[in-house]
């Protein structure tokens, strides 16, 4: 794990999230991050609450390769509150994608929370692209349970570690 570099005046940005599946709408929020910001730290959530598929370390693997052409992403594990994470890593941003009014409620209440618990970390969200405002790693994981082609809605290092995991399971 790399750790993020030192200098006061670089402005890096944390974006937390699952990633089971990284979808493209994952990857385009990445992109333009990065594009934003001098460093981004993209962090795997474990979160409880919701079942995996894949392990946290074969996420942190996904997106490593999906990510390996930008040169200032790094992709961490997130070992507790994203906000406490932020300060140690000295991220004074925190990126969420916002896709529809569905996300909105949620999405505010957290980004509130943050800002109570430290308010020098800001919450920033980027719009989801309109080409990618149905994707949700969710839906896309149903369409793959039940033998639809996701390709066009995944990154490459996730289509081959769903086909090796796959095997994996039917052996
Ligand atoms: P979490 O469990 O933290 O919501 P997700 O992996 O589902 O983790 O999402 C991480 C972030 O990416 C969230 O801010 C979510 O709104 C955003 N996101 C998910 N899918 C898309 C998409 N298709 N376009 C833009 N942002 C997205």
């Amino acid at each position: 794990m790399s750790a993020p570099s030192e200098e006061p005046s670089v402005r890096r940005a944390l974006y937390p999230g699952s990633f089971d599946f990284l979808t493209n709408g994952h990857m385009d929020i990445v992109r333009r991050s990065a594009s934003l910001f001098d460093e981004l730290i993209v962090a795997v959530a474990h979160n409880s609450a919701k079942e995996g598929f894949f392990t946290p370390d074969e996420r942190v693997e996904i997106l490593k390769q999906s990510t390996a052409n930008l040169s200032n992403v790094i992709i961490h594990k997130l070992p507790g509150l994203t906000v406490e994470y932020a300060m140690k890593t000295k991220s004074r941003f925190i990126i969420r994608g916002l896709r529809a009014v569905s996300d909105f409620e949620f999405e505010l209440q957290i980004a509130n929370m943050n800002h109570r618990l430290n308010s020098k970390v800001e919450t920033i969200f980027l719009a989801a692209d309109p080409e990618n405002i149905f994707l949700s790693s969710r839906v896309v994981k149903d369409v793959w349970r039940n033998g639809g082609d996701i390709t066009r809605f995944v990154p490459e290092p996730c289509l081959k570690a769903l086909e090796s995991k796959h095997k994996d399971l039917a052996n």
